[in-house]
């Protein structure tokens, strides 16, 4: 394999660097170039929305964003990764590991089952999906919900780390500047007791794009007898222009018991977290507020019966 420097029509130039510091460098000569992994975003873009990008930086073949490494802290995950390497990836840990630790890594390989179809997933990656930041991504709900941290590399080789909850700015605008790339996701572990569960309901099971979708974790903790709700992560995908963290509903349930006597308040706190105006974009608004409390209801009773 060699790299790639190719000219095309109206001064476009496409590149295909094998290492990182390659990349780098061109991403400090052309901070606007845009990467290209899938292409399944950006090509939509160029041929259904008028979008013309210049430089263009395939970066497919570069190894350093293409790791997948079991650590201690939890999977690290190279943005260039696809989706299907990532689904057969986390199939495997899922076998080798302790159960209670990889509950993580079971939401995000049962929603890829219903992400987009083979095709798709053979070639999307998670760093496309991530720094599209559409407001229907099907796993940026979960990357929030478990905790995950993205790292970001600038041209200068400086990474920083930030939390995936503070990477989504607004519509499809990311904690990214020009002169950075994402790096890489780390997928923390679960603890026993910590359960984590992805939601999405569409009007078709296969390749459709979700009405609601949904990250939930809560970590359970013994206390005289009775199990106390230590932390809670509720997340909703295609409520908002970026995923929406129920924030009440989550403070209001620290600090709880887990029980039925929950349920009742949540639902009222939900509709007040998760505001979908009439004429919300999308439409079908009371169908999707009954799924954001049917989701809750759908992880209480899940978690309910996995803690007997
Ligand atoms: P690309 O198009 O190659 O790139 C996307 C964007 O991300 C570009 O702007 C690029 O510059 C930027 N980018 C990529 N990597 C980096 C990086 N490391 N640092 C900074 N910026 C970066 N999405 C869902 O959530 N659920 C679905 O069910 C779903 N179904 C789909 C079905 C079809 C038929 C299609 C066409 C798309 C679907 N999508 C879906 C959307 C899309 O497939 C995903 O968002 C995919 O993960 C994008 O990855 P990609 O590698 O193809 O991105």
């Amino acid at each position: 394999v060699m790299p790639l420097k190719l000219n095309g029509f109206n001064e476009t130039r496409w590149f295909r660097p094998l290492k990182l510091n390659q990349v780098l460098h061109l991403k400090s000569c052309y901070p606007d170039a845009k990467l290209i992994i899938g292409n399944s975003e950006v090509g939509v873009e160029t041929k259904f929305k008028n979008a013309h990008y210049k430089v263009m930086i395939s970066v497919t073949h570069v190894p350093e964003l293409n790791t997948l490494k079991v650590e201690e802290d939890g999977i690290h995950i190279g943005s260039a990764v696809r989706l299907a390497q990532l689904q057969n990836f986390l199939k495997r840990v899922i076998a080798e590991r302790d159960l209670p630790e990889t509950s993580s890594c079971q939401a995000i390989v049962s929603q890829l089952k219903w992400f987009a179809g083979t095709q798709i997933r053979n070639v999307a990656s998670v760093g496309g999906n991530i720094c599209t930041a559409s407001p229907i991504s099907d796993l940026n709900p979960l990357w929030m919900a478990v905790g995950a941290k993205f790292q970001i590399i600038d041209v200068n080789s400086s990474v920083r780390t930030t939390l995936a909850k503070d990477f989504f700015l607004g519509y499809r605008k990311v904690d990214i500047k020009p002169d950075e790339i994402l790096l890489s996701v780390i997928l923390p572990w679960t603890r026993p007791f910590e359960f984590v569960k992805e939601f999405k309901q569409a009007h078709r099971r296969e390749d459709d794009i979700a009405l609601v979708n949904a990250g939930m974790r809560v970590y359970l903790r013994e206390t005289e007898g009775k199990w106390i709700i230590s932390d809670v992560s509720i997340v909703y995908g295609g409520v908002a222009a970026v995923p929406l963290s129920a924030s009440t509903t989550e403070n209001f349930l620290t600090g709880k018991k887990w029980n039925s006597e929950l349920l009742d308040d949540t639902f009222n706190l939900l509709k007040e977290d998760i505001p979908l105006s009439e004429n919300a974009p999308g439409g079908m608004v009371e169908f999707r507020r009954s799924l954001t409390l049917s989701f809750f209801f759908k992880f209480f009773l899940s978690v309910t019966h996995d803690m007997n």
